[in-house]
């Protein structure tokens, strides 16, 4: 047995490895489901805390000479602040977010996080400092603590189930049969929409980024997790850096600024209080008559 210790660490450690592989493909592909050849930055950390977002005369296109998907976007939010991005669907937000993860580097152009360009980074400083939730999740075959932690070994049980508490989940926790450990399977079919939800935020907290992009769900949940996950964008807002891809008032009343896009390019953007306080505005026309109709 001794003579085997050795090659069963050794496959030990390698079965880890594969595992920790397996949880960044997840964290990847929960991001979006195309993959593209992106080259690492030569590396440059980004600061802790809320980062400052800036996007210089950025052109876009997904074809090397075809029309640009987005066009001339410039914007600076502080850290801490909120932008609330609105535009009908194929306008270019998700484009927009993609581009902040690097999926796709602009054709001219840049982005800054607090004045570091993203093109220097290493995509996994990039990604450890931008999180992105979407409406969809990807609950992978694995324990809660996997799924919650994606293997990053620093964070700690109690870390967990606090977030878990502070996200109003104590009674599903507590309703787990082996805690932590339960295991879940692939694609999360033991869990309601608003849990699976609120699970991706309880991703967000632990991961803890500077940046956050909130691809917020336009399809209705119980009443009960509306809240919940009202109250946990809230207190997402509150310690980092936040785009938002709103489908809702009550969420866009929440942001400092606001940008309408159309067609890939900014038809408004501005403080939120002072486009909702100018008649003329899209925006305080949205207001009136309500997001759904505007943007559907
Ligand atoms: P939104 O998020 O506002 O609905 P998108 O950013 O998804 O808009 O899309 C903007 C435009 O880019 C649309 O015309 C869409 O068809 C196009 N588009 C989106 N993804 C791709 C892609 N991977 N390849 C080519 N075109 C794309």
């Amino acid at each position: 047995t001794e003579l085997l210790a050795k090659p069963i660490e050794k496959i030990r450690t390698q079965l880890e490895d594969l595992q920790k592989a397996d949880a960044s493909l997840i964290r990847i592909s929960e991001l979006l489901s195309t993959k593209t050849m992106i080259a690492d930055g030569p590396g440059a950390p980004l600061p802790p805390g809320p980062l400052s977002v800036r996007f210089n005369r950025l052109t876009f296109s997904y074809e090397e000479d075809g029309e640009p998907t987005l066009c001339d976007i410039e914007l600076a939010l502080k850290p801490g602040q909120t932008l609330g991005l609105l535009g009908r669907t194929g306008s270019g937000k998700s484009t927009l977010a993609r581009l902040l993860l690097r999926f796709y580097d602009p054709q001219t152009g840049s982005i800054e996080l607090s004045g570091v360009d993203i093109r220097n980074c290493k995509l996994h400083e990039l990604r450890s400092g931008v999180a992105m939730v979407t409406q969809n999740i990807e609950i992978m075959e694995g324990t809660v603590r996997d799924n919650l932690s994606l293997y990053d070994d620093t964070i700690d049980d109690e870390e967990i189930v606090a977030v878990l508490k502070k996200l109003g989940l104590t009674e599903w926790y507590a309703s787990l049969p082996e805690g932590l450990d339960t295991v879940l399977s692939s694609g999360g079919g033991s869990l309601s929409a608003g849990e699976a939800q609120l699970l991706a935020f309880a991703r967000v907290f632990l991961s803890d980024p500077g940046l956050v992009i909130l691809d917020e769900a336009s399809s209705r949940l119980d009443p009960l997790t509306e809240n919940r996950i009202e109250a946990a964008i809230s207190s997402l807002l509150e310690e980092r850096t936040c785009i938002m891809i709103a489908h809702r008032l009550s969420t866009v009343q929440r942001a400092d600024q606001i940008m309408i896009l159309e067609n890939g390019r900014i038809v408004e953007y501005g403080a939120r209080a002072a486009l909702a306080g100018n008649p003329e505005s899209r925006f305080s026309r949205m207001l009136t008559v309500g997001l759904e109709e505007v943007l559907a």
